[in-house]
């Protein structure tokens, strides 16, 4: 089996250590090569960015640039209509290959809302999951919405070897460092006009008061 690609989506709006930190543990727990970080274009779950694609865009390519195992992947960004993961998986399929071992990273909160997504139930021919634990949101059959239970309890496994077994299909959690910190918490502060310090690298908090972003509701 082929080196594991983790492939992680988000709006990144903006980019913060929950984040990076879900990446750089994935990296180790789940024994990745490295990680195509994805920022969303238009994201079908949310009304529209308060920044552009482009500028959420430019604070991931700033807040990764350091780590020679992340890469960006502006695809989502520069595509002209709504981005669906599901067509972002096909997109890596035909790119890298059937045997590519692909694995979607998602936390806690994401993954519970699985079956609201575009042509859920295709994503686990296209990669495997990984959920990373979130404060606040458990990772468990019992709390999850009766479909995605169904899946949860087929596909799970209890550690990572599956993800290096099968190129797709299997779902595994991990624990990673607890980090209360949301792109929500931190508008709220930045509108506010409150210090969002040590919650996000200091390059994309320059690049936040060098271009004004986030100081309107
Ligand atoms: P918002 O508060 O605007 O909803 P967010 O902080 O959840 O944003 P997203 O860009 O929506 O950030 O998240 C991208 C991915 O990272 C999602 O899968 C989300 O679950 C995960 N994630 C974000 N913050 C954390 C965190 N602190 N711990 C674990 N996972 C996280």
């Amino acid at each position: 089996m082929s080196e594991i690609l983790g492939v992680f989506g988000g709006t990144f709006d903006p980019v913060h250590f929950g984040h990076l930190r879900l990446a750089e543990e994935a990296i180790s727990h789940l024994g990745l090569s490295g990680i195509r970080w994805i920022p969303a274009g238009r994201p079908p779950h949310r009304g529209t960015p308060e920044v552009t694609a482009e500028q959420r865009l430019a604070m991931v390519l700033r807040s990764t640039a350091q780590n020679t195992r992340f890469f960006v992947d502006p695809a989502e960004v520069e595509a002209e209509r709504t981005s669906y993961t599901v067509e972002t998986l096909e997109r890596l399929r035909t790119e890298l290959g059937a045997d590519q071992a692909l694995v979607l990273l998602v936390g806690a909160d994401a993954f519970s809302g699985l079956a609201s997504w575009h042509r859920w139930r295709d994503l686990f021919a296209l990669a495997s999951i990984a959920v990373a634990h979130r404060p606040g949101f458990p990772v468990e059959a019992a709390s999850l919405p009766r479909e995605l239970a169904f899946e949860y309890s087929a596909r799970h496994r209890p550690n990572a070897a599956c993800l290096g077994e099968a190129p797709a299909g299997c779902i595994v959690s991990f624990a990673m460092t607890q980090l209360a910190i949301s792109a929500t918490q931190i508008r709220q502060l930045l509108v506010n006009g409150q210090s969002a310090r040590y919650l996000l690298p200091d390059a994309v908090l320059d690049y936040i008061q060098l271009h004004q972003l986030y100081r309107n509701a």
